[in-house]
């Protein structure tokens, strides 16, 4: 079981990843908002023990960006502020649970059990839609359990498409987000079209429901069923 800690106090980091190592977990910390945001996103782990009060991007932050992004990981929030909006603001933002600090060893374990037991950590960072399955981290793909071969662009429209699935995405969106262009134009359009039509060809080509919708004059959308 591997355990992200998103903590800056070092004492308390340090206490919980000695105490979750005799525990026999896998335990990573980080200090900082940015660096946890990016291990959550880019790393597997069963769960998170994330802090509110960070420098940087604070934990609310962090969580309200995982969920958008899909990311279903437990997270467990703690807070030194023994405050009802606090706790209000993390579960609001996709928290599994949270706890006051300080806090004694043993809860923070039982609640970690508790959590885990409840989630599904091999199913929290994939990403799927009827058959198609989508690996961020390994970066495979396979549709009805076949591997679908993509290049890196085509990849990353997908993973975007995916974790904004039942929603429409417009070409502004995709320029910005999986081209990094800050604004779009006519060729740019062209581009993310030819794209569009490649991944349908290599995703949405075989007997299954076509997944991959045109939203005339709007966008695209990926959902089971007609657009
Ligand atoms: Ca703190």
């Amino acid at each position: 079981m591997r355990v992200l800690v998103v903590e800056d106090d070092t004492k308390v980091a340090g206490a919980v990843r000695a105490g979750l190592a005799g525990e026999g977990y896998e335990v990573a910390v980080s200090r900082t908002g940015e660096d946890g945001y990016f291990r959550a996103t880019t790393e597997p782990f069963d769960a998170i023990l994330l802090d509110l009060g960070l420098p940087g991007r604070d934990g609310i932050e962090i969580l309200s960006g995982l969920r958008r992004r899909g990311f279903a990981v437990p997270v467990l929030v703690l807070t030194a502020r023994d405050a009802v909006e606090d706790r209000v603001r993390g579960l609001d933002a996709g928290a599994d649970d949270y706890l006051v600090k300080p806090f004694a060893f043993a809860e923070l374990l039982a609640r970690l059990r508790v959590m885990l037991r409840r989630g599904r950590p091999e199913d929290a960072l994939r990403l799927r839609v009827a058959d198609l399955d989508v690996d961020p981290v390994t970066r495979s793909v396979t549709r009805g359990g076949v591997a679908v071969d993509l290049t890196t662009r085509e990849f990353e429209l997908l993973e975007y498409l995916l974790r904004h699935l039942g929603q429409i995405v417009s070409r502004e969106m995709l320029a910005r987000e999986v081209w990094e262009e800050p604004s779009r134009g006519t060729p740019l359009d062209n581009v993310i079209d030819v794209h569009i039509a490649r991944l349908r060809k290599k995703v949405d080509a075989g007997t299954g429901p076509r997944l991959i919708h045109t939203v005339r004059g709007v966008g695209f959308l990926v959902r089971e069923g007609d657009a």
